[in-house]
């Protein structure tokens, strides 16, 4: 599993930063939070196909973070587009989504399916699942964990050699999850597997002061997509609009034991960001200021 940052900056697109989008590479499908405007440039600079986009999380209705997506969704049609997309968000954002694709002479060339989620919705997809939970912004906002289910434990070679089982195709299967048979035996994945190990999990919280909720959603996240909108100096005005601080959000990666942090929708006014970096590592050693098409392999932990 991969993560693109296609886009880091907040509020609007600067110099430097392109707003807010993240993209999850999986096996056969991308999946895609937040689509300001502009995201499709910044998917054509990646490499992300954004003919692989299948669904979209979009975080709140803010500009910035949904603006985006008629542009997408015309050159997805005009590249000749068949696949569903499907687009989740918050309360209103499948009346917003309906009213922006009717502008214009456009008629989308695939099926755009739009369903508003509740706080507290999870939804399970193959082999992975997206949980959604209420955000602490100044309008009505999700945080998602993307987790997938667990893995098959480790092959145990010294039972399958007890229960002399040959080398070979039936190891796999075993690997696979599934039974086979042996000599009128049957034999199951449980009997020469270990323990099931844990999926991967990326959470991304969206715009959104420090929140327990977040906390709660990011409990021993591989990866934690942070609002880092303005560093600690600026602390009220963080607050007044619904973000966090680099020292806020580095104490939710921390608070929740993420293994890893980055920092996204950082304020425009900062074109040199060691400030934000310095200030969010003081408290979660090795905090990121993430970077336009920067990308990152999150890898198995066991
Ligand atoms: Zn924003
Ligand atoms: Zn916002």
């Amino acid at each position: 599993m991969k993560i693109v940052f296609l886009g880091t900056g907040g509020t609007y697109p600067s110099k430097l930063r392109n707003v807010t989008s993240i993209a999850v590479q999986r096996p056969g499908e991308v999946v895609m939070f937040d689509c300001g405007e502009g995201t499709q440039r910044q998917l054509m600079r990646s490499s992300v196909s954004f003919m692989r986009i299948k669904k979209i999380f979009i975080s709140h209705l803010h500009a910035d973070h949904f603006l985006g997506l008629p542009g997408l969704i015309q050159s997805m049609s005009l590249n000749g587009r068949e696949d569903d997309l499907l687009i989740f968000g918050p309360k209103g954002t499948a009346s917003n989504v309906r009213a922006m694709l009717s502008l214009g002479y456009f008629k989308s060339g695939f099926r755009v399916a739009v369903c508003d989620v509740k706080p507290g919705t999870k939804l399970d997809f193959d082999g992975y699942s997206v949980r959604c939970v209420q955000a602490d912004h100044s309008i009505p906002a999700l945080a998602f964990a993307l987790e997938e289910g667990p893995r098959p434990g480790r092959f145990d070679l010294r039972k399958a050699k007890r229960l002399k089982i040959p080398e070979g195709p039936l190891y796999r299967r075993l690997q696979e999850g599934k039974m086979v048979k042996l000599d009128g035996r049957t034999i199951t994945p449980k009997m020469v597997l270990g323990r099931p190990r844990p999926g991967r999990k990326i959470v991304y919280s969206g715009d959104t002061k420090p929140s327990r909720r977040i906390v709660e959603l990011a409990r021993n996240a591989d990866v934690l997509i942070h609002d880092c909108t303005l560093d600690s100096s600026k602390k009220g005005l963080a607050a007044n609009f619904g973000h966090s601080t680099a020292a806020g959000a580095a104490a939710m990666a921390k608070a929740a034991m993420a293994k890893a942090l980055f920092l996204v929708h950082m304020s425009p006014r900062y074109e040199d960001v060691s400030v934000l970096e310095e200030e969010a590592g003081k408290i979660f050693k090795g905090a990121i200021v993430a970077k336009d098409l920067m990308e990152y392999v999150v890898k198995y932990r066991e």
